[in-house]
């Protein structure tokens, strides 16, 4: 069973995620109106492995005998101009979800809560590595390519490798690559 506190800490996480699929659907559509499909794709399927990270809290509130509840998600703020401004504000923000993972294993040794240090937040410590990494290494390129069309025109397409995750990872996260 987990505790009350537990449970409002995870839904305000399983919320979070959802707030960062909405950032990341946002800068997509941005990077879409540029023509930078490659970067656009990129951050679709950041914003498709966000609603999987959703997924696991819900997935294991539920297993937990808690009560999922969804709060409002709130309207992505980032006003962005330029390909560096993008993954700026996605490296920011990905700071942002490190520091709310890291109160979340605070709160869930506080609460002696071990099914969700163990069975869940280990995983997402790991994951805020990869998530931080990537990100700051596409601000440091751009910063490399500054100006340049053709750098610009070349991490587009290099970016654009990205697959989609499979939609089965993203209703049953824990059995694909996120
Ligand atoms: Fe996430
Ligand atoms: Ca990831």
């Amino acid at each position: 069973m987990i505790s009350k506190k537990m449970q409002n800490g995870l839904n305000k996480q399983l919320n979070a995620e959802l707030y960062a699929a909405y950032l990341y659907f946002a800068i997509s559509a941005w990077f879409e109106g540029e023509n930078l499909e490659g970067f656009a794709a990129w951050m679709k399927s950041q914003a498709l492995e966000e609603t999987s990270h959703a997924m696991r809290f819900y997935k294991h509130i539920l297993e937990r005998g808690g009560e999922v509840e969804l709060f409002e998600v709130k309207k992505p703020e980032a006003k962005i101009s330029t390909p560096l401004e993008a993954f700026q504000a996605a490296y920011e923000h990905e700071k942002k979800v490190t520091q709310m993972i890291n109160d979340l294993v605070d709160l869930a040794e506080a609460e002696k809560d071990n099914a969700a240090i163990y069975g869940l937040l280990n995983w997402f410590v790991s994951e805020q590595i990869e998530e931080e990494d990537q990100t700051l290494k596409v601000v440091e390129k751009l910063k490399m390519i500054a100006d340049s069309k053709q750098g610009i025109f070349m991490l587009d397409r290099e970016l654009g490798a990205r697959p989609l995750p499979a939609s089965q990872t993203i209703v049953n996260p824990g059995s694909g690559e996120d």
